[in-house]
């Protein structure tokens, strides 16, 4: 849906871009000229240390895990434009709640987690897991294994604010800041999923919803794959042989690799020209409006713990940043207007500033609201 957003946005912009492009030297400008924007992975191993994760078949999760992250990094940083960092490289124990505030502080681009399952019966296959509460309640029995680690720590009752990894009751409340990268997290899951599904003939298990701890405070597009179920006879050894971690490794590469792409493709075509102020401030003299009485539109371009002043150093050089606190998280928005099509002008000066995944949002009355109803609605 996001994908299909921006595309329009494209298109709309290139329209309005063309009248002023049309000159000498919009010809032949190299694509060397925009420098590339390094591309942030954090890649989390799932447990270590005094958490051995599961121990199906007397495989072990947390090195079997380890393994692969620390090869799929490996993978990616020999990837142009990519940088990867990790929760962790070695056998050490990391709390739970600590592995997400590593994401946000890096501003990175994606978190993906990697774990294998185990299950009492021979069940087997691959799922990526995005954050959320699917409605059949189905999916929580991983969720619950993973989360269960909180056990491990001391105090875990006061750090984890009440938090009961058995209860599902008290994770509805975590899915709250990954609603917002939903699209985009499924998006990079089905690439993984896909990838190992479909080039190591894998069983599907498929992209899911459930509320993992490690996923939900994350503020950016986050998975979690399970590899497969270590207690399953034949894919437990498979997944703990060096050919299977191997082979899982660049599958999960691949799916990274692709879901980089497929954001590039979106927005592809601003890149060459360059999109700069000047003409960001053309393409909005000459787009046609499209008012909807009673809305703001703003572009939401970060969501962070920390409350930052709302100079443009601080946001990539873009003036005009509105900072809006929202429970203990501070909300920045660029741009203000009911004009929907001046919104979607901006959401793409922000992607070009580097928020590749700024989304646009609804308000009335200065109340959120939901943005597909709006633009249902006629325009007035
Ligand atoms: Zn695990």
């Amino acid at each position: 849906m996001k994908t299909k957003l921006i595309l329009t946005l494209v298109l709309i912009v290139s329209i309005a871009l063309f009248a002023f492009t049309n000159n000498d030297d919009s010809q032949g400008i190299p694509i060397s000229t925009t420098p590339q924007k390094q591309f942030i992975v954090v890649l989390d191993a799932g447990h270590g240390g005094t958490d051995p994760g599961n121990n199906g078949n007397g495989f072990l999760e947390k090195d079997i895990v380890l393994d692969v992250t620390l090869q799929v990094g490996k993978l990616l940083e020999a990837q142009p434009g990519f940088k990867v960092i990790y929760t962790r490289k070695t056998d050490d124990f990391i709390k739970l709640k600590e592995r997400g505030p590593v994401a946000n502080e890096a501003d990175a681009d994606i978190f993906v987690s990697i774990h294998c399952d185990a299950h009492h019966t021979q069940a087997y296959g691959v799922g990526t897991f995005v954050m959320g509460l699917d409605k059949s309640g189905k999916n929580l029995e991983t969720a619950k294994k993973e989360n269960e680690v909180i056990f491990l720590e001391e105090n875990y009752e006061e750090s984890y604010a009440g938090f009961d990894p058995n209860s599902p009751e008290s994770l509805i409340g975590l899915t709250i800041i990954q609603e917002e990268y939903l699209d985009q997290s499924i998006m990079l899951a089905g690439l993984i999923q896909n990838n190992i599904v479909n080039n190591l003939k894998r069983k599907n298990r498929n992209v899911k919803q459930a509320p993992f701890w490690v996923l939900h405070s994350s503020y950016m597009p986050s998975v979690l794959v399970e590899l497969g179920f270590l207690t399953n006879n034949t894919e437990g050894k498979y997944i703990n042989s060096e050919k299977g971690r191997k082979e899982m490794a660049s599958q999960i590469t691949n799916g990274i690799v692709a879901y980089k792409k497929n954001l590039e493709l979106a927005t592809n075509d601003f890149q060459n020209p360059e999109i700069t102020d000047d003409k960001i401030d053309e393409a909005l003299k000459v787009s046609e409006k499209k008012i909807y009485k009673d809305i703001d539109f703003r572009v939401q371009i970060a969501a962070l713990g920390n409350k930052l002043e709302t100079k443009p150093e601080n946001f990539k050089g873009l003036k005009g940043v509105n900072r809006e606190q929202e429970g203990s998280l501070y909300k920045y928005y660029y741009g203000n207007t009911s004009d929907y099509n001046e919104i979607k002008i901006l959401q793409v000066q922000a992607q070009e500033k580097g928020y590749s995944t700024c989304f646009v949002v609804a308000y009335k009355e200065g109340k959120k609201i939901n943005l597909s109803k709006v633009l249902n609605t006629e325009e007035k």
